[in-house]
């Protein structure tokens, strides 16, 4: 008799399989035991904007069916995150809303994390924590300090937007053709000290590095190798004018047909080279001019003529000019202009007289450079030094203290945190912390006299530079251990990175930073000073061919369709959809597609269960049928493979097209038995059934609640080591005298 078969009910099965992990506490980071494998899969940390977007989702299901894999296999996981929580998106929505970002960003994260427990995400959720939490921007503080005094920050001049009715600085997203986004007056570019931190001590080292990077993926290296900037080509020292100067060229064979010389206004000899009040005054324009978003356009790029020369080994007279091109291209140095094979270069000296004597020749043919002495191998980089700080109230207070008589003092290790008031109300006009007395006013560390603090804060890049620790020090710890706590020796570094294709520049400077603390000893144990040693990019999810936003009407909720087909179906669609490093144009498609395989499979399977007490046992049926379990028996055993290997790689698309090609087969496997003896016996049933549970087992990284309720259906128990376990080969029994007789 078959029994009453409950159909496939996302609704009634997810919640009581997500209470029942809490309950077991599946996802807490173990201590790792000896020989375990450890392993950290650190997600994407995302802004507190309220509500998860279909890339959060798509991040989160690949790094939750890894995790979940890892754990099945028996190796110790840690898969946690935190929220990068200060920062302009919050201040914006705080000021709009007219309360303090502190209160905004605690709903919001709760929202966020309430919608990831929905969609059944296997972090270990008590280490969550908030980039804007005391606890921890005290830690962001305590590394600006070391960082100081390793030397890689720095106080210079740089230009920044200024809105003359609103008192304030403001960020390029905030100013719309030239207009502050609040009052809609004309801003000016002002010129303020502002906080940098230097990277190109580094940038060697990143560059070696990332040829050696195993278990990257192709997306995460390009962007890499794009945001270094790496030019290879030759250097000559030339004197001239303004002193010796060394210049680069990435067209080694063609540097005998420079015709002038371009310099950064960021080199470090650039002055050396005005020697004309006008010009003088010109390179202020232009660095005031915000060069650092200047357009690559050749054409329109400001260049400036500094009068100046060089000569070059032939004798012949190089004309200086400088222009911010220099840094687009190449970084901050000095390199050949070169109109012949360079059309940039042919922009700019179309523009200038005195170096206009470049003419293509007549016939079309290549130009033929003469050869040219002292040229040897170089390189140059494009990253550079970039500010990290900001005038803005939502973020990390930087631990400095401005003495008339000191000059910026750091804030002594022992005076951390330096609290960021609670209650700021941040309006849009000024600097509400520059207003505070009780913040700015402050004895100098040093000699006593009343003083002043920094009131800029640290921009949310800066929180983001080690946003990759917290997770593996338990929360009791994070007070005192944050950087020293031996489970860091454990998880560090991370086995593998989950992020979007644009976090990019994040992973860039995460990864300069963790050289900068093992030099310092902080991070000795990590010798080769990279923070990930696996990363994988995916690219951004969009609809109807468009990137996905309020404006087009195309936005995808994720609540809608977990409330809908449920958390398993969505998780197995946005995977299925598309391989990582594609593209994902959303279609309900693949949402129906997952769903029917998931009825299907429950259905399938609950069928099969119930029908195995009715199944009868007789020899001689069975010992005929015995080579078709043998087949079904390799099927899974080669499916399995295959779909292992899939997940190694982190290609979940492929291995859910295995797991449903797999599916067919166990079907298959029951055809052809029926269509030999008209019915199963017992020890093809039982056989099938243990190929349903291989399928659930690994199904399970995907659509964990489904699959553990059929594991639990089967008869498995619900106990984590028999439900969690990933399948072993040989699983199904083949032989005859296994089935037991009724
Ligand atoms: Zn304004
Ligand atoms: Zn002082």
């Amino acid at each position: 008799m078959s029994k009453q078969k409950p159909s496939y009910d996302a609704g009634r099965i997810e919640p009581a399989r997500q209470a029942a992990w809490i309950e077991r506490g599946d996802f807490e980071a173990p201590r790792p035991a000896a020989g375990q494998a450890r392993v950290y899969v650190k997600p994407s940390s995302p802004f507190t904007s309220g509500n998860l977007h279909m890339g959060h989702v798509r991040d989160y299901s690949i790094g939750d069916a890894y995790a979940r894999f890892r754990r099945a296999r028996g190796d110790a996981v840690l898969f946690g995150f935190g929220f990068d929580a200060f920062g302009l998106p919050a201040e914006l929505a705080a000021i709009e809303r007219q309360e303090p970002p502190a209160d905004w960003v605690a709903q919001c994260g709760e929202r966020m994390l309430d919608q990831m427990k929905r969609l059944g995400f296997s972090f270990d959720y008590d280490r969550v924590f908030y980039s804007s939490d005391e606890g921890q921007y005290r830690w962001s503080q305590w590394l600006f300090l070391a960082l100081l005094d390793a030397g890689l920050i720095y106080l210079d001049d740089a230009t920044v937007d200024w809105c003359d009715t609103c008192r304030t600085t403001l960020a390029s997203i905030q100013v719309e053709d030239g207009r502050c986004w609040r009052c809609h007056n004309e801003v000016r570019l002002i010129r303020r000290p502002t906080w940098f931190l230097r990277i190109t001590p580094y940038l060697e080292e990143n560059d070696a590095n990332t040829d050696e990077l195993e278990n990257w993926d192709d997306l995460a290296l390009a962007t890499q190798r794009y945001i270094l900037g790496r030019s290879d080509g030759v250097e000559l020292d030339l004197e001239g004018s303004g002193g010796p100067l060394t210049v680069f060229s990435p067209h080694g064979d063609a540097v005998g047909l420079a015709g002038f010389v371009l310099l950064s206004p960021r080199h470090p000899a650039v002055d050396a080279w005005v020697s004309d009040a006008e010009v003088g005054e010109q390179l202020e324009q232009m660095r005031s001019g915000g060069w650092d978003r200047s357009a690559r356009d050749a054409r329109s790029v400001p260049v400036l003529d500094t009068g100046g020369s060089v000569s070059a080994p032939d004798g012949t007279d190089l004309p200086v000019l400088i222009s911010p091109i220099v840094d687009a291209r190449f970084g901050p140095t000095a390199a050949f202009g070169i109109p012949a094979v360079d059309e940039a270069d042919r922009d700019v000296a179309a523009r200038f007289d005195r170096v206009a004597s470049w003419r293509e020749p007549e016939d079309g043919e290549d130009p033929v450079a003469p050869p040219v002495d002292g040229a040897r191998p170089a390189k140059r980089y494009r990253a550079n030094d970039f500010s990290i700080s900001r005038q803005r109230s939502w973020g990390t207070p930087i631990p400095v203290i401005h003495c008339e008589d000191c000059g910026p003092v750091p804030v002594p290790e022992a005076d951390l945190p330096v609290v960021l008031p609670r209650d700021i109300k941040p309006t849009g006009e000024g600097n509400p912390l520059a207003e505070r007395p009780d913040f700015v006013d402050v004895a100098c560390p040093k000699c006593g006299v009343p003083a002043r603090r920094e009131t800029d804060t640290l921009d949310c890049h800066f929180d983001a530079l080690w946003l990759w620790v917290p997770a593996a020090v338990p929360p009791e710890a994070r007070e005192k251990q944050m950087f020293d706590h031996p489970d860091l020796r454990e998880w560090l570094p991370a086995e593998r990175l989950v992020a979007g294709g644009d976090s990019g520049g994040f992973v860039f400077d995460q990864r300069i930073v963790t050289k900068a603390l093992r030099d310092r000893g902080t991070f000795d144990f990590i010798e080769n000073g990279e923070p990930f040693a696996g990363c994988l990019f995916h690219e951004m999810v969009i609809a109807d061919g468009r990137k996905m936003s309020k404006h087009l009407g195309n936005v995808v909720n994720p609540d809608e369709l977990v409330e809908q087909y449920g958390a398993d179906t969505v998780r197995l669609a946005i995977l299925y959809a598309a391989g990582p490093a594609k593209t994902l144009n959303w279609s309900a498609g693949a949402l129906r597609f997952a769903n029917r395989f998931l009825r299907n499979l429950w259905t399938y399977s609950q069928d099969r269960i119930a029908a195995l007490e009715d199944a009868r046992h007789d020899e001689a049926a069975a010992a005929d049928t015995e080579h078709m379990r043998d087949r079904l028996g390799k099927w899974c055993d080669n499916g399995l493979e295959r779909i292992t290997a899939d997940i190694e790689q982190l290609q979940m698309h492929k291995a859910i097209r295995n797991l449903t090609r797999l599916f067919e087969r166990i079907q298959d496997f029951e055809k052809r038995v029926v269509k030999r003896r008209g019915q199963l016996d017992r020890a093809d049933a039982e056989a099938q059934i243990a190929a349903l549970v291989l399928l659930a087992q690994a199904l399970a990284p995907f659509a964990p609640h489904a699959a553990e309720e059929l594991l639990i259906a089967s008869g498995r128990g619900d106990g984590p080591d028999l439900l969690g376990a990933w399948p072993e080969p040989a699983a199904i029994p083949v032989s005859a005298a296994g089935a037991a007789s009724p």
